[in-house]
């Protein structure tokens, strides 16, 4: 069988070898660092994630460090970065590798893909790129480069369609390089094959093998249905202020964000009449000092839609919500992580 992308290889390791960005994952490929790396790239950029992994690894430099962190100081050096879950299953998998593995994560990818939060992607790139191990990593980077070299209109969303491009990059990856391999797919994924609008096709080391350029078919592969419209919830969320302390709650230990911080919302997206209304019910004396605006955070099914309130209250105990706790921002700025989809009104927080 003819398999489209073993003249690739040539030409994509010496364009790597060339262009790599320099990343502390990849100049030390340590597999607890290429392990963290590869799940805070899972729905972030590499330039956003940089910051991110020098504070991780500093506060915890080894798996044995990310086994015993409390669940809080977690959740606050992923703070920003979403997807939150990706953290917690960190923690649980580094427990495993504790109890079972001797502390390493093991040389393996059936082993590896048994660990909470490693699926068949985290587990090629962590095989190939920490052990060497002759394996693909697939993501949606990878899957719309090799699409579009190969010409196909194949719908990028089916499994079946990923794991026929695995065994097909499995067939000519190069075993003396395979982690190379699949980062100068990821890489010419990320800055040259872009997702969002024209690829740079001009700087591309294999425009000549590339069968969607040659057709002019680029914009149109890869193909993926329209995904389904998100749900759209609207909240009013309320900054409410005594002396320097703010109001934050934590969440229910169930659902979106579960487990973190928040400034005190209620749904519906009041008009300032309404809020005034609502706030003697809610705290008699405190007073609505000004409308902060509106803000949307979006999520991967949902949107937030939101409008904000500044509540001044003058003493706590005139606030009979038992579950708000009142914190001046240094504190949450060290100590409670918020989600980034109340950034919009964290910045009244002086
Ligand atoms: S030629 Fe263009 S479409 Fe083809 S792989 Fe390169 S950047 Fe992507």
């Amino acid at each position: 069988m003819k398999n489209d992308y073993r003249e690739t290889v040539e030409y994509l390791l010496h364009w790597y070898d060339l262009n790599a960005r320099i990343l502390e994952w990849r100049s030390n490929p340590k597999p607890y660092y290429v392990w963290i790396s590869e799940i805070m790239l899972q729905q972030t950029r590499v330039e956003a994630v940089k910051s991110y992994f020098d504070r991780f690894i500093k506060e915890l430099p080894t798996i044995k460090d990310l086994a015993a962190v409390e669940e809080d100081r977690l959740m606050k050096l992923w703070e920003g970065l979403g997807y939150y879950n990706r953290a917690r299953n960190l923690k649980k998998a580094a427990i495993i590798v504790m109890e079972q593995y001797n502390g390493e994560l093991p040389a393996n990818r059936e082993e590896l893909k048994k660990l909470p939060g490693i699926g068949s992607y985290t587990s090629g790139a962590i095989g190939s790129i920490a052990f060497q191990l002759p394996v693909a990593a697939v993501d949606g980077n990878v899957l719309r480069v090799m699409k579009r070299i190969a010409g196909s209109f194949d719908d990028i969303t089916k499994e079946k369609v990923k794991k026929e491009l695995e065994e097909d990059i499995e067939a000519i990856i190069p075993k003396d390089r395979p982690g190379d391999y699949n980062q100068s797919l990821m890489e010419l994924g990320a800055t040259v094959c872009l997702p969002n609008g024209k690829p740079l096709c001009n700087q591309c080391p294999v425009m000549h093998l590339c069968k969607a350029f040659h057709n002019g078919d680029e914009l149109k592969i890869p193909v993926k249905p329209k995904k389904k419209e998100r749900v759209i919830e609207e909240k009013t969320v309320l900054v409410m202020e005594c002396a320097g302390y703010y109001a934050i709650r934590k969440r229910t230990e169930k659902g979106l964000l579960h487990g973190l911080w928040e400034l005190p919302n209620i749904e519906g997206k009041l008009s300032i009449n309404q809020m005034e209304e609502t706030i003697k019910t809610l705290a008699p004396y405190a007073k609505v000092e000004r409308k902060l605006g509106e803000a949307k955070h979006i999520f991967s099914h949902k949107e937030w839609h939101m409008i904000g309130y500044y509540i001044k209250v003058e003493r706590i105990e005139d606030v009979p919500i038992p579950e708000l706790i009142w914190v001046d921002n240094q504190s949450i700025r060290k100590d409670y992580s918020l989600p980034t989809a109340f950034e919009a009104y964290r910045k009244e927080l002086n």
